[in-house]
């Protein structure tokens, strides 16, 4: 017999014998922290069933730190609530979930089932199935894990409502950071402080590593044995997996770089890839830390002093604001916006993506830390990785299934908008105002990339030339239509247009031979 790697779960984990229990609830692997489910849960303490799902598993071939992650991290939470007295009911099966649930449901007719809305669209789909099978036996309770209800502004952001203007209403309801009516300091936003390089020999604070516990290296050893082809790199797993460790980190991260998040939170630098970011997005994502947590934590730190408003704000506008809204903009876009293609791009995500293997710098960098960790902050997902993706001509979806798989903290609810709505201008211009592209000279400016890089930044077009130089100029010619249909993009049509008919000529030449290289 094959293998089960469930060695801890089954000796320590009494076997829940089905047919006692009248109550049961499904706890999804991104749904781990009781706080936010119904006060029934906690006071009633019902069978709970877990389910690892080779089914669902195997749909993409997600990086190998994100499966241990998850299902680390779910094995952790069962025997938590096991200890805490919950019944717990684990087992992993080679089907989909609902496959699971529908046998469970019709072997013991007694037993009703409780589930949360899932923030992913097909795990819904499949679980109103059974719910519309089993009819009054099966109940779902409203998702809990996010501040504000989708249901309020769906339309609105659908009709391309910017998020700075959701974010005011978020910073009013919440209260965080208000006088009154007022924002703390007189602006909403402190961005324009927040765009600094990072001095040479700052001082950059560690992150704390979480030690690779029997239940972690049980699971390490089932994604070698079953997914060893899948990306990225199992060794030096140092992931928080426990709701315990997960505040450490966030309190590590408001006493020890919090304060300085704003003012570096576009830098990059070579070999350093957290800097003064959080890193938090893993243990939000799957409920370890709630969202108010981590942004009640960040505002008593302003208010004690310990944190200055311009990053404070910044760290709590990137969670009320963007992590809620592009969870709004994906329940207001799904199903259709998974096909978005406004520029037509039919080309393969480069081979690069997967391998890490580049002669330019900026990319070697950037994906470095995510083949190693599935990890990288904000700016290199978008300024680098989409930034290049677009300017090569990459079907977006190719780079959204791309980022769904290679990142730890990637759900689709959280990507998809991302990607298709922030990096690519993929859906038209809902969400982004317009696509977000650049020269190589944002790269030099918030990184020290292009002294260590093969190409030369000065140079606009050649075969030593920085690539991102001349593909951004194509990129601009060539969606001129996007881009003069845009106010604040337009200059840059009437900047290619002065430029002289042999540049014009060396920028097409050199474009079209870089991207037919990238092909071989
Ligand atoms: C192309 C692309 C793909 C992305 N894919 C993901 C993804 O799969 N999962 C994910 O959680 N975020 C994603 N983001 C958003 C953002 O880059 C990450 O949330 C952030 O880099 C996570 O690192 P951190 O926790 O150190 O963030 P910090 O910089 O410390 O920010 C604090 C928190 O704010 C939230 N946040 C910040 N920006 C966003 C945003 N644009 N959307 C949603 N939440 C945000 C995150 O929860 C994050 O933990 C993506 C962004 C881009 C441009
Ligand atoms: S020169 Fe161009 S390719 Fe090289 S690191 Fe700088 S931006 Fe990247």
């Amino acid at each position: 017999m094959s293998r089960t790697y469930l060695s801890h779960i089954d000796s320590n984990i009494p076997k829940a014998n089905l047919a006692d229990h009248q109550k049961a609830v499904f706890v999804l692997h991104d749904q781990l922290n009781l706080d936010a489910w119904p006060s029934w849960i906690r006071e009633e303490k019902p069978l709970l069933i877990f389910m690892e799902s080779a089914g669902k598993g195997q749909e993409l071939p997600h990086h190998k730190k994100k499966a241990i992650y998850v299902l680390s991290s779910m094995r952790h939470f069962a025997l938590e609530c096991a200890e805490a007295g919950f019944p717990v009911h684990y087992y992993s099966t080679k089907k989909h979930f609902d496959d699971g649930l529908k046998e469970i449901l019709t072997n013991h007719e007694s037993l009703n089932l409780t589930y949360m809305t899932p923030s992913e669209w097909d795990s819904r789909e499949r679980l109103q199935k059974v719910k519309k099978e089993f009819g009054k036996r099966v109940e779902e309770v409203p998702n809990n894990f996010f501040l504000a209800d989708p249901e309020e502004y769906k339309e609105r952001v659908k009709d391309g409502w910017l998020m700075e203007y959701f974010y005011r209403e978020m910073r009013r309801k919440s209260g965080y950071l208000m006088n009154g009516d007022q924002p703390e300091g007189g602006e909403w936003n402190y961005d324009e402080q927040n765009r600094e390089k990072l001095p040479k020999d700052h001082p950059l604070p560690k992150i704390a590593e979480t030690e690779v516990d029997e239940i972690t290296a049980e699971v390490i050893e089932m994604i070698e044995d079953w997914y060893r082809e899948s990306f990225g790199k199992s060794e030096n797993f140092s992931y928080a997996v426990t709701r315990r460790q997960a505040l450490y980190r966030l309190n590590e991260f408001i006493d020890e770089r919090l304060d300085e998040f704003g003012p570096y939170e576009d830098a990059m630098a070579h070999g350093e890839y957290e800097l003064f970011h959080s890193q938090l997005s893993v243990y939000l994502n799957n409920g370890l830390i709630l969202p108010k947590e981590a942004c009640d934590k960040a505002e008593e730190a302003y208010k004690n002093g310990k944190a200055r408003l311009n990053s404070v704000e910044g760290f709590i506008r990137q969670i009320i604001g963007w992590r809620e809204y592009v969870r709004i903009y994906y329940e207001a876009m799904m199903p259709e916006v998974r096909e978005a293609n406004h520029f037509n791009f039919t080309r393969k995500l480069p081979e690069m993506y997967w391998s890490g293997e580049t002669r330019m710098n900026c990319l070697s960098e950037c994906l470095k830390p995510v083949i190693e960790n599935g990890y990288s902050h904000h700016i290199p997902r978008l300024m680098v990785l989409s930034n290049f993706s677009n300017l090569t001509e990459t079907d977006p979806r190719e780079l959204n299934r791309w980022f769904h798989l290679a990142y730890v903290d990637a759900y689709e609810w959280v990507v998809l908008p991302n990607v298709l709505g922030m990096s690519t201008f993929a859906d038209g211009g809902v969400l982004a105002s317009k696509p977000y592209v650049s020269s190589g000279n944002y790269i030099n400016k918030m990184s020290d990339y292009c002294k260590h890089c093969e190409y030369k930044i000065s140079k606009k077009t050649g075969e030593d030339a920085c690539p991102f130089n001349y593909l951004y100029w194509n990129f601009i010619n060539k969606q001129r239509e996007t881009f003069t249909q845009n106010g604040r993009a337009n200059f840059m049509v009437n900047m290619f247009d002065k430029k002289s008919e042999e540049e014009k000529g060396m920028i097409r030449q050199d474009s079209e031979r870089f991207i037919r290289d990238l092909e071989h």
